[in-house]
């Protein structure tokens, strides 16, 4: 009986997984440049973590967390996402007691309970960074380079961003009241999701996909109108940051992020109508999880997004292909010696592979052409008793004698 793997998840395979390695090593190195560390925090983290953190009223925790007792019987939850951890991370470590910014990005599997469709699974993967300790508005739009500058350094090319500010916490409860009578007298006409955000979370109402919500909430007061002084001040200033950047975005006032904890900035990165990044600033997050009171922000990227926008922009990414060296080996004390040679050729930093089930030549040969081999050393038993090899360069054709002593150098001179 055939088993096959878990709804929503995926194999990454050798040919795509190289795709994958070139991504994260972009990931890496962007955030080498902005000097962002990297912190690994476990894969499953204590449920009220995320219940506290990402926010009860969330879709993430009202249903698609992966939540299971453990043999100690504790509610343990696969991470749905990264930040709650980093966070928690960040106070348990107290890494706030040190100067501040602490600039932290993370990368890895992330698990929702979600219907699986394209760009859409149940295990997949984020790259994300967070800036904490840090309130100018000069880091949130340092962190929106950031992710910018990974799109553009993968070579993806049409990616729009659109932000707004979602207010601090305080003036956004005055908000969600103006916003709650404005909508009470159509409450009973929207979708039934957004009935139960009418008394939770009413701003989510604005960013429902429901044809009907969409109309009936047309008109309606926005977060952008009803900011403070101070919040009005900081987004003017996240966008003429941008604006010097010269990193373009457009304002979405009904943008509304899916998580509870955001305040002010929140943004998404969007490429052929799908979200490829989404972030923003969460500055009670730190306190409401132990901490002190701290600012933060950050964003996170979906991998496998990534891979549909390189796809969808036919951006072909630089994977080096090949080997440096292939032994075509004949005869048993050849393939014997080979063995020995291969290691030696490993071991002097070449790549190097043979074929282990005694093939002809010229099917060893074409092994040689199907690994996109350079260089093709071809040794028999006459050659081995004469201290020699024939070394035959894969591109030119030109075939030379070469002593086994020198071998090794001979091909990395030729590498
Ligand atoms: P979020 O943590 O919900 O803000 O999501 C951030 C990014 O992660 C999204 O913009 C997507 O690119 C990606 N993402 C979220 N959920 C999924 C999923 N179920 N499958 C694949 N990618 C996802």
């Amino acid at each position: 009986m055939l088993i096959n793997r878990p709804r929503g998840t995926n194999d990454i395979l050798p040919g795509d997984v190289e795709r994958w390695h070139l991504i994260e090593q972009t990931a890496r190195e962007v955030c080498r440049r902005f000097n962002v560390a990297e912190v690994r925090t476990p894969i499953f983290e204590h449920t009220e973590l995320f219940a506290r953190g990402v926010g009860e009223t969330t879709d993430i925790v009202e249903k698609e967390m992966y939540t299971f007792q453990d043999r100690g019987e504790r509610s343990l939850t696969l991470r749905p996402e990264g930040t709650a951890s980093v966070v928690r991370s960040f106070v348990e470590s107290k890494l706030y007691a040190q100067p501040q910014p602490t600039k932290l990005y993370y990368m890895g599997p992330m698990f929702r309970y979600e219907r699986p469709q394209s760009g859409r699974y149940r295990q997949f993967h984020q790259f994300g960074a967070e800036v904490l300790g840090v309130n100018d508005p000069s880091i949130d739009a340092e962190v929106i380079a950031l992710a910018m500058t990974f799109f553009t350094e993968l070579g993806l090319t049409d990616i729009s961003l659109e932000i707004n500010s979602v207010g601090s916490a305080q003036s956004r409860t005055a908000y969600r009241d103006i916003l709650r009578e404005h909508l009470s007298p159509v409450k009973e006409q929207l979708c039934k999701d957004c009935q139960s955000r009418y008394d939770r979370n009413p701003m989510r109402i604005l960013d429902c996909k429901n044809e009907t919500c969409k109309e009936l909430t047309q008109g309606a007061p926005e977060m952008l109108d009803h900011l403070s002084e101070e919040d009005r001040t900081h987004f003017q200033a996240v966008c003429s940051y941008l604006e010097s950047f010269g990193i373009p975005f457009t304002v979405n006032p009904r943008m509304v992020r899916g998580l509870d904890y955001y305040t002010q900035t929140a943004f998404e990165f969007i490429e052929n109508g799908s979200t490829l990044s989404g972030g923003g600033r969460y500055n009670g997050l730190v306190e409401q999880l132990g901490g002190p009171e701290m600012p933060g922000i950050g964003f996170a990227v979906g991998i496998e997004r990534v891979m549909i926008a390189l796809a969808n922009q036919n951006v072909e990414l630089p994977i080096a292909k090949g080997i440096d060296i292939f032994f075509v080996a004949l005869g048993e004390a050849a393939q014997k010696h080979s063995v020995k040679l291969l290691h030696e050729m490993r071991r002097a930093g070449l790549i190097a592979d043979k074929d282990y089930l005694g093939k002809s030549m010229k099917a060893q040969m074409k092994a040689a052409d199907r690994l996109k081999a350079r260089q093709v050393v071809i040794l028999g038993d006459d050659e081995l008793a004469q201290g020699v090899a024939n070394l035959k360069d894969m591109e030119t054709g030109e075939q030379t004698t070469v002593a086994l002593s020198e071998l090794i150098e001979v091909v990395q001179s030729k590498r």
